[in-house]
Parts: C-alpha cells; structure tokens; sequence
C-alpha cells in the first residue's frame, strides 16, 4: 500500500477540510458526522490515479462501472439515518468502495454490509482490515433481499437504487427503525425516507438524486 492514511498535498487534512466546508454550505450539520467525514482518508477508497481528486465533491469510478457515492451524498444519507441518535446495527446493501461502510462504522454499534460484485467486495474488505474497522461484517450477496439471518436492523441505508420498493427490506427493520433508499429510473430518481411504526410505514420524499441500479443476483 504506497498511499498513506493521513496523506499530503491533494490528500492532505487542509484538502479535506476544504470539503467539509462546501458540505457545511450544503447544509450538513450534524458536527459528529462532519468530524468523520473530516477524518476519513477517502483517497484510499478510490483508485490510485484518482486519488488527487478524491476530496472533490463528485462521484467517482470504482470500476465494474460502478461508483463511489459523492461525499455531500454520503453526508446526507448519514445525517438522516443517525438523526442525532444512538443506532447500534445497521444495514448497508451496496458496499462498493467501502466508504459509506467505513463512514457508518465510526458512528454506529455495528454495520453489515452487502455487496453484489466479489472484487470490489473484496477490496472493500482490504481497506476495512487495513483502517482497523473490527465492527464491519460483510457479505457477498444480492442485497435486495436484506440480510434475513442478522436481522433485524435499526436503519437500513440502500447505496443503488431499485425501480420498486424491496419490501423484504421493510420487514428487516425494527420498530421504530427507518430506511433511506434511492428509488426509480435512471434520470428519475428521488432518495426516499421510511419510518416504521408497528407495521406501517410512514414515507418522506426527499431531494432528485442520482445512483447506479440496484442489480439482482450476484454478479459472477
Ligand atoms: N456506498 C458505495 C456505493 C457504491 S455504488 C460507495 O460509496 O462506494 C452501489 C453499489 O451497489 C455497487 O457496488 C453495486 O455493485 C452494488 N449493488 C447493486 N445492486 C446490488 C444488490 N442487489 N445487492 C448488493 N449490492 C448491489
């Protein structure tokens, strides 16, 4: 690994905290999340040629042409599933880079990951051993169907978005515990909040957005 943790000239603290302050104006405001995106070397989720460009605002290709999501991206689907309280297990499905994993694993008791493409699982995996991240556990999968054996989940977080609602996820939540999921067609997509309250769901729409689709079946 020739990339440090702490990084210089474009990785550099200063080159990181140039972003937070643009997430600040985007109007992110929970200061522990903020402090963990601070801290996080996301150049280390990218690809080596890309890591000068890795404290931008973008998404960036991860290869399998797949994407890392953009950090303000990363930032507001945090802040909305911690919502200033304490979560202890936590569903992702679509860990890619690894780096909204990495991001939650430093905010919750426990995240489970599921990923649908082996390589980049498995480099998401790497980074996991290598930043000493021991409350992540991962799995090879197709995601849409949750991750029945560990549930159920305080917040599930969906990092690609269906064109249709997988209610297998709705049933793998906690009472009380909510989902935030991209949803629709390329070009079409809104990032969707649901709570859950006994056995219903009450539903908020939030901002247009902008994912790679949620896949069924793994891939290989
Ligand atoms: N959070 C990631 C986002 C990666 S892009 C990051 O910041 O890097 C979305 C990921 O979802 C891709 O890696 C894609 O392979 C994965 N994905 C798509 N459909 C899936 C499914 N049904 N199950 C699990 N993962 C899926």
């Amino acid at each position: 690994m020739s990339l440090s943790i702490h990084g210089v000239g474009m990785t550099s603290q200063r080159t990181r905290d140039r972003l937070i302050k643009i997430l600040r104006q985007q109007n992110i405001k929970d200061e522990k999340v903020l402090s963990v995106l601070a801290a996080m070397p996301r150049h280390l989720f990218v690809d080596e040629a890309l890591a000068s460009r890795a404290y931008e605002n973008i998404s960036l290709p991860i290869g399998h042409g797949q994407t890392i999501s953009q950090p303000y991206m990363v930032a507001k689907m945090t802040e909305l599933l911690i919502d200033g309280e304490e979560i202890n297990r936590v569903l992702e499905v679509g860990t890619g880079s690894g780096y909204q994993t990495a991001i939650l694993s430093k905010l919750v008791g426990q995240v489970f990951s599921v990923e649908r493409i082996q390589p980049l699982l498995n480099n998401a995996r790497k980074k996991f051993r290598q930043l000493k991240l021991n409350n992540v556990l991962t799995r090879y999968s197709d995601g849409g169907w949750g991750w029945p054996e560990k549930a159920p989940f305080d917040a599930i977080i969906v990092t690609a978005a269906p064109e249709e609602l997988p209610m297998s996820l709705l049933e793998q939540l906690i009472d009380g515990g909510r989902l935030i999921i991209p949803m629709g067609k390329r070009g079409e997509q809104e990032l969707l909040f649901f709570k859950r309250v006994g056995n219903k769901f009450h539903k908020k729409t939030l901002e247009k957005v902008s994912f790679v689709p949620l896949l069924k079946g793994r891939s290989g």
